[in-house]
């Protein structure tokens, strides 16, 4: 399938959905995540719409290589020389239109994940008082 009318990704590829792009080949386009759960979280997927990277690879294995090659490319130039974490989402855990994702991470420890810790901590904190 080339795209898909109600995928929200294939939206963007097209331009009807804003996003901000920091990437882009002939094959693959990477836009930073609306909601980023890390210092740096890029979202890489292919031009063409398909299901999930397991597909990808089926169909195009050098389309794979790409996301990867992509992936790469992303984290030299948002300059993550300290490593960084790359993540496939697939099916429900995904929502029905994010169906693949790539996600690049400076730290382990997100924002998101932090801020939690910090309540889950201030709310043993005040029982503890009480
Ligand atoms: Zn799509």
């Amino acid at each position: 399938m080339a795209s898909d009318a109600d995928c929200i990704f294939c939206k963007i590829v097209a331009g009807e959905v804003p996003a901000d792009v920091v990437h882009r080949t002939d094959t693959t386009i990477a836009f930073r995540d609306l909601e980023p759960q890390a210092p740096t979280h890029v979202l890489v997927i292919p031009v063409r719409h398909y299901p999930d990277v397991a597909a990808v690879a089926a169909a195009e294995p050098e389309l794979a290589a790409d996301l990867l090659a992509a992936v790469g490319a992303i984290a030299k130039q948002e300059g993550l020389d300290d490593g960084y974490r790359t993540v496939f989402n697939t099916g429900a855990l995904a929502h029905q239109t994010v169906l693949m994702q790539q996600q690049l991470s400076r730290d382990g420890v997100t924002p998101a994940a932090l801020a939690r810790f910090r309540t889950a901590l201030g709310a043993t904190l005040q029982a503890l008082d009480g």
